[in-house]
């Protein structure tokens, strides 16, 4: 198979995740069987009109200036709304592990030159995590790309630099969150981490999450959500509602990739980033 219809395939397999549809093809029954766990009437989502919004998302994502006010929530976004978390296969959690006295510093010591996956082979630089250790606001992602590989860095190609103007449309500076991965090391020609991948990685994830112990976490992407929930819902049944990690609340949006392919959700994407907004006691930053 050719790289480029290698990449079609990836691309088109992620849209179908991002849709709910992966679980079902590889389980058949997965959207059933979970569907009964989902706090479904009363938490879910209301239509949104994506047209409507993102009109006003690409100005809000583009604008510049940080403000950040505290005391003062967003008088517009919802409350945030706790709903317990979907469970998972059964089986040993990978967010079991408790270290005393753990550190990001430890972690990353912990992680080394890694040779755990065979995702180690074709890797750069091991893509860590970036920003605040005392971050009130962690940003999950897949796995680092191209350009993350390179500069040892998540998010700084395309879809980095959409999330970082996200962020600084929340009114906030990427070196006031904290931005890290599933994976640590970059999926051989962007395909999707593989279980055994996520599985040896995401222990250390989860002492990211456990040292930072941020107020929200936002996950991005069904790959970032479904690992953090244990879950194989489609991100689709669950994006956009709160759910409790750990003492964290987390809520689960699009990826900023699937946001480059499929500009009309950016106006989902911002509802959800508004409802973080209004928890974290933060003001969108204004419009010039
Ligand atoms: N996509 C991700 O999920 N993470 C990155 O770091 C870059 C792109």
């Amino acid at each position: 198979m050719s790289e480029n219809t290698r990449a079609d395939l990836e691309s088109w397999f992620r849209y179908a995740d991002e849709l709910g549809l992966g679980p079902y093809y590889r389980d058949r029954v997965a959207p059933k069987s979970f569907s009964s766990l989902l706090p479904s009437a009363e938490a879910a989502a209301p239509a949104l009109s994506a047209p409507a919004i993102s009109a006003a998302v690409s100005v809000q994502f583009s604008a510049a200036a940080p403000r950040r006010s505290p005391s003062s929530p967003l008088p517009a976004a919802a409350p945030a709304k706790m709903i317990p978390l979907i469970q998972g296969p059964a089986g040993p959690s990978l967010f079991e592990e408790r270290i005393e006295n753990d550190s990001l510093e430890r972690i990353r010591a912990d992680i080394g030159d890694c040779t755990r996956c065979r995702l180690h082979k074709a890797r750069t630089n091991i893509v860590f995590g970036v920003g605040n250790p005392k971050a009130e606001l962690v940003f999950v992602g897949e796995g680092p790309g191209h350009d993350e590989d390179i500069q040892g860095e998540p998010f700084v190609g395309r879809a980095g630099k959409l999330l970082t103007q996200m962020i600084e449309a929340m009114g906030l500076k990427r070196s006031d969150v904290y931005i890290c991965n599933v994976v640590k090391c970059r999926p051989p020609e962007n395909r999707l981490p593989e279980k055994d991948e996520i599985s040896t990685c995401s222990p250390f994830l989860a002492r990211q999450l456990a040292v930072i112990n941020p107020k929200v976490i936002c996950c991005l992407g069904a790959c970032a959500a479904q690992t953090v929930l244990e879950t194989n819902q489609g991100i689709s049944r669950f994006r956009g509602e709160w759910f409790d990690y750990r003492g964290s609340k987390l809520i689960a949006t699009y990826h900023p990739a699937y946001l480059l392919r499929n500009p009309a959700a950016k106006g989902e994407v911002w509802k959800d980033l508004q409802k973080v907004m209004s928890v974290l006691g933060l003001q969108p930053k204004p419009r010039h």
